[in-house]
């Protein structure tokens, strides 16, 4: 087991691509980290550089206390003892389960007594026991899933790397092996950077969740930061469905093409400034009630509250509506409990926790 650090890390592709830039980011020994952002945000080419098989061309990365690559070190992949299970499971067809699993241990040179205990150990581990014989394309695609982590985590890695590793299953099995992946890195104090493009499944497993946009770093936090206080409009709308309102917040006024609402200096946080920025309102946080204000677009069912759109004078907004669900073309109107007030210009000081500035709107 060991920790991970990126100190400043960037890496731009051969033909000028930026993969990442500037990512700070430290993981502590034991920790389960969550990588999230739109697809091309850059996750797959952080866990390569974490893998070995990307060189950043600025900053540098730790494993434990040991430099694996800089400007003048690149320590390769298989010197890294990481484990990695892709998306595509990249298991070989014509060896028995068994066979696959051991070979991270055939590489390390591993006697064969030893080497049988281990993948009898972690194919208990991953529920596949009785499978050893069995040829690959006779199992399905979440017991293909298993080897692989059987694979990827026989030879004790230092840390478990995951790209998508999930994405390619349907639910439910999907919901079973996220609950399997947890239960089985936790309880070996597994590292764990977990690449997926699913917020909630980011959300669900993590001790913390960096989301990722354009090769940098938005955010990192806890599952529970994130969702409550996310650092910008970007972040609320990608890890929490938020509405984007953009205006001027004048004397405790935020207006926006004809919405208007009155926010509750008291209530604004970080000392919201007025001027103009945006507001993010959280799906939760709008309530609808009977009015003529706004037009109820898509209603859809959830089993934490229906996932309502409506428009209101031309701004789509996402609504969590318990109880009855509203009907498409039902007319509505739109009140807004809370919001986030960031302002579009900042203090040259300001640190990117200040920009969200929480405060009480009434519509
Ligand atoms: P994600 O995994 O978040 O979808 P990637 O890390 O794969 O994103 O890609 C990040 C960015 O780097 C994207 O703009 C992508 O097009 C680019 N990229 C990825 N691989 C290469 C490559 N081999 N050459 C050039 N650009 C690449
Ligand atoms: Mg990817």
């Amino acid at each position: 087991m060991s920790s991970v650090t990126l100190s400043d890390v960037g890496l731009t592709y051969p033909d000028g691509t930026v993969g990442l830039s500037g990512i700070d980011l430290a993981i502590a020994d034991g920790e389960f980290v969550a990588l999230v952002g739109p697809s091309g945000s850059g996750k797959t080419t952080l866990l390569r550089a974490i893998a070995g098989f990307l060189r950043p061309t600025s900053g540098s990365i730790h494993l434990g206390d040991s430099l694996v690559a800089d400007a003048s070190t690149l320590v390769a992949p298989e010197k890294r003892e990481l484990g990695m299970v892709f998306q595509q499971h990249a298991v070989w067809p014509h060896w028995s389960v068994e066979r696959n699993i051991a070979y991270p241990l055939r590489l390390a040179g591993v006697p064969k007594v030893e080497r049988r205990a281990r993948v009898d150990e972690v194919m208990a581990l991953v529920g596949l026991e009785g499978f050893e014989k069995r040829n690959p394309t006779t199992l399905s695609g979440g017991q293909r899933q298993r080897v692989a982590l059987a694979r990827a985590i026989v030879g004790r890695p230092r840390v478990l790397l995951l790209d998508e590793a999930l994405s390619a299953l349907d639910e439910p099995l999907r919901d079973k092996l996220r609950l399997e992946l947890q239960t089985l890195t936790r309880s070996i104090g597994l590292t764990v950077v977990h690449v997926t493009h699913d917020r909630d499944e980011a959300l669900a497993l993590a001790d913390r969740v960096v989301v990722l946009d354009a090769g940098r770093i938005q955010q990192v936090g806890t599952p529970p930061e994130l969702v409550s206080s996310p650092v910008s409009p970007s972040v609320a709308t990608f890890l929490s469905d938020a509405t984007i309102f953009t205006g001027r917040l004048l004397a405790d006024v935020f207006s926006a093409a004809g919405h208007e609402c009155r926010v509750d200096a008291a209530l604004l946080e970080g000392g919201g400034s007025d001027g103009d920025g945006s507001i993010a309102v959280l799906p939760e946080d709008v309530t609808l009630t009977p009015g003529a204000g706004a037009v109820v677009m898509s209603s859809l069912y959830g089993r934490g509250g229906n996932d309502v759109v409506v428009d209101w004078k031309g701004i789509a907004v996402r609504c969590r509506v318990s109880g009855r669900r509203p009907l498409v073309g039902e007319s509505v109107d739109v009140r807004i409990a809370r919001a986030m007030f960031y302002p579009s210009r900042l203090p040259a000081a300001a640190d990117a926790h200040d920009r969200a500035a929480a405060g009480r709107l009434q519509g």
